[in-house]
């Protein structure tokens, strides 16, 4: 916290904030201790040779390894189509992981122990006999069976339907689906049904690894374990919300995937929704699974429907063309890999969304994502109002800034004076730097997290059907209003902001983008 003690006896709020990291630094004087798992389990990757696999599962369960988390006999396999003996397959698997584990946290005694964890059995999932060998290859069904389907959508329900005629969908086995379930609302409830028809849904885990970042959990901690900013989280104190997820990385490898996708199914329909929801949910009982979701779909179920021409005011669409990042050329959308030239794929959307309850009538929360966009970040931002009467010359309204990334912390944004004669009022920012307030030497990544709450069966984190079908039933009219009145994407250079109309949609309000 830059600008600490100083300044509470002055600024209401900020001795909450004090006593936030007050707290903090009383529990980092004494750790809690964190469980170590005893559960052991077969963790079966599907899409074991797949880039989320190598590039996001392997290095989670190597760092589980390294912190002594998994089981003793806890065992990692992982399937896909190539012919890969087991030594193969573990030396691509520690390339891959070499690359993605910091150099200090890598050592080849570790990994070579986490090695021996590590299998990898060639199978086709639309083959129903090789299922059949799979179910032979687990000799036990005794323990805890995770099926991460780190697969196209379109091999989930095949998959559900081998494992159970395989006798592999017991009482003890969990799957868990990566994102996008589905593309449309019709799809991803075809996709549910076939999985809730094998799996009942407390074995079902649908995962959004936004869920598993700290300071998302973190927002949920300042929210509901603090007094401060209850009273104060509703349409009269609030303005706006921001949510954005800004990437530089175009589509990389996955043009095809993306050029089917787009930007409003990638990541909107999941990720922005689902901090949305966090941001809006009322209280819930409790911190379990079901109480949780209860109040993320009220939230989904509240959102006021865009259909039709309101696409045309409430949403914008763009796609990128031709610039520059970092310095360097890079590609129109059009022109790269696996996607068609005259593609109206959109890879940036921004909308106004409004949530029709009685905490947040006439509340505008803008959402944007895009790709190509001149910086990396995700943060939410919730703006405050201004004071009710000016006792001073300008001065801004607060602000508190939830950010994801490039790091992870949390900041209010206040008015203080500025030292020296007169009244002149400047912005400076409490800052909640958790990853020094808890001295942590490394930041888990999300995947770790998640990883264990399956291991565990704890779903507080992962979404419920009923959540990924409310999201869908709001996401299918705008989908369908940008077809019927055609929106094409708007042009915007790589390396820029985004397209000139996402600013617009909230100029247009006497409001911008926090930049
Ligand atoms: P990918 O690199 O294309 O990997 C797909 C995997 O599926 C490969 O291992 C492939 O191996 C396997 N596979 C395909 N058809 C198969 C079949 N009939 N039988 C058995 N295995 C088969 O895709 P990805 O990037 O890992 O993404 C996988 C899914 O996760 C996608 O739906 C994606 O949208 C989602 N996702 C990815 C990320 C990410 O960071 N990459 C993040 C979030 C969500 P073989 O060809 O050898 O069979």
């Amino acid at each position: 916290m830059r600008h600490g003690l100083g300044y509470d006896r002055h600024l209401p709020g900020c001795s909450a904030l004090v006593v936030i990291l007050h707290k903090c630094a009383r529990r980092s004087a004494k750790p809690c201790p964190e469980s170590v798992l005893t559960v052991p389990c077969d963790m079966l990757v599907f899409g074991g040779t797949g880039d989320l696999a190598l590039h996001k599962l392997l290095p989670a369960l190597y760092h589980l390894h390294r912190d002594g988390r998994l089981a003793a006999q806890t065992r990692i396999l992982a399937l896909a189509r190539q012919p890969l003996s087991r030594a193969d397959y573990q030396s691509l698997a520690e390339r891959r992981c070499r690359a993605q584990v910091a150099r200090a946290d890598f050592d080849t005694a570790t990994w070579q122990s986490f090695a021996e964890r590590l299998d990898y059995f060639a199978m086709d999932v639309s083959q129903s006999a090789d299922f059949g060998r799979l179910a032979k290859r687990l000799d036990s069904h005794e323990r805890v069976q995770v099926y991460y389907l780190a697969t196209a959508p379109d091999l989930f329900e095949d998959i559900a339907a081998h494992l159970a005629t395989a006798g592999l969908a017991g009482p003890l086995s969990r799957i868990v689906l990566e994102k996008p379930i589905g593309h449309s609302l019709d799809s991803a409830k075809a996709i549910n049904a076939a999985i809730g028809a094998v799996f009942d849904e407390s074995r079902v885990f649908r995962i959004d690894h936004y869920l598993g970042k700290e300071t998302v959990q973190n927002l949920m901690a300042l929210r509901f374990a603090n007094a401060l900013f209850e009273p104060i989280w509703r349409a009269g104190h609030i303005d706006h919300v921001q949510i954005s997820v800004c990437e530089t990385l175009g589509v990389e490898n996955r043009g095809a995937y993306y050029d089917r996708s787009g930007a409003m199914r990638d990541m909107l329909q999941n990720h922005l929704l689902q901090l949305l929801c966090l941001v809006a949910m009322e209280a819930p009982v409790r911190f379990d699974a079901e109480a949780v979701r209860d109040e993320k779909l009220k939230v989904l179920q509240a959102l006021k429907p865009i259909h039709g021409l309101d696409v045309q005011d409430t949403t914008v669409r763009g796609q990128y063309v031709a610039g520059k990042i970092g310095g360097q050329e890079v590609p129109a959308y059009y022109f790269e890999k696996n996607v068609d030239n005259d593609s109206d794929t959109e890879t940036f959307v921004a909308l106004h969304a409004e949530i029709d309850n009685w905490r947040w009538a006439g509340v505008p929360f803008y959402l944007r994502t895009g790709k190509r966009l001149a910086k990396k970040s995700s943060e939410i931002v919730i703006q405050f109002k201004p004071v009710p009467h000016r006792l001073f010359n300008g001065g801004e309204a607060n602000c508190l800034l939830i950010r994801l990334q490039p790091e992870e912390r949390i900041s209010l944004q206040l008015m203080a004076k500025a030292p020296g004669k007169g009244m002149r009022l400047e912005p400076v920012e409490l800052d909640l730097n958790l990853a020094q307030a808890f001295q942590q030497k490394r930041r888990w990544d999300a995947y770790e997290r998640l990883l264990l709450d399956v291991i565990e069966g704890d779903s507080t984190l992962f979404m419920r059907r009923d959540e990924v079908e409310a999201a869908w039933s709001w996401i299918d009219p705008i989908l369908r209003g940008w077809h019927e009145y055609y929106q094409s994407p708007r042009p915007y250079p790589a390396g820029s902001s985004g397209p000139e109309q996402a600013h617009g949609l909230l100029e247009r309000h006497g409001r911008a983008w926090h930049e």
